[in-house]
């Protein structure tokens, strides 16, 4: 055993894992061919069963902005903004009275931008979709940027425009404050974490790392990519 990994045993025993946040993006009756989309893609039944199979178990299922400190517990969130987060997702996520997260990236709203992983067909969900997603109790809006960059790759001043532009959008539209975010791809630098925090975002999350465990700083969550067989 090496030291880093008797660190992370060691870090790991003091930060017990206490939940799990889910990656989704699209809940769809017909998943695709194409296996990059159909990755991306969950069917309403395999996704019921999943979340049933928890709830056996004794799983929570809470929203982002009240992860629970003790128990087994789980949040759900599906990036991007797609249309299905409004026509499939909350149809099913009402019926199970289970919270959700939909980050939304602003420039894919009424596709104004191409969703580029779709190239043939548009997605994105209109701004009366969305409207009508905010004001319902168990689904949170947040932001997932403008333009779905890898906001690594980014000098500080585009990294700032992306995160706060796509904050400032969604609270026009939606007439309340913004606290959650998504990183696109998951990526980020030191400077993304420290923007985030200048702009008081409660919670970041990105598309990796397991399960969530208790820590002081001030980081991104992990998450688990959930992916339907
Ligand atoms: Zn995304």
């Amino acid at each position: 055993m090496n030291n880093s990994t008797l660190e992370r045993q060691i870090f790991n025993f003091a930060h017990p894992a206490t939940g799990e946040i889910w990656m989704l993006h699209r809940v769809v009756e017909q998943r695709s061919e194409k296996p990059e989309q159909r990755e991306l893609e969950v069917t309403p039944d395999w996704l019921e069963e999943k979340i049933l199979e928890y709830k056996k178990k004794g799983y929570t299922f809470a929203p982002i902005s009240r992860m629970p400190k003790i128990g087994k517990w789980v949040c759900i969130t599906f990036d991007d903004g797609y249309r299905d987060s409004f026509t499939h997702a909350l149809p099913l996520m009402k019926r199970l009275g289970v919270p959700f997260t939909v980050y939304v990236t602003t420039g894919f709203i009424d596709n104004q931008m191409p969703m580029w992983w779709y190239p043939d067909e548009e997605f994105g969900i209109s701004t009366q979709e969305l409207l009508l997603l905010d004001s319902e109790p168990l689904c949170t809006i947040g932001a997932h940027t403008v333009s779905h960059p890898k906001l690594d790759t980014l000098d500080r001043s585009k990294q700032y425009h992306e995160i706060s532009a796509s904050c400032q959008q969604l609270e026009e539209l939606l007439h309340h404050p913004l606290e959650h975010f998504s990183l696109p791809h998951g990526a980020y630098s030191g400077d993304t974490i420290e923007i985030c925090q200048e702009l008081e975002l409660q919670t970041v999350v990105t598309s990796w790392g397991g399960r969530v465990r208790q820590r002081k700083k001030y980081l991104p969550y992990p998450r688990i990519n959930i992916v339907q067989p």
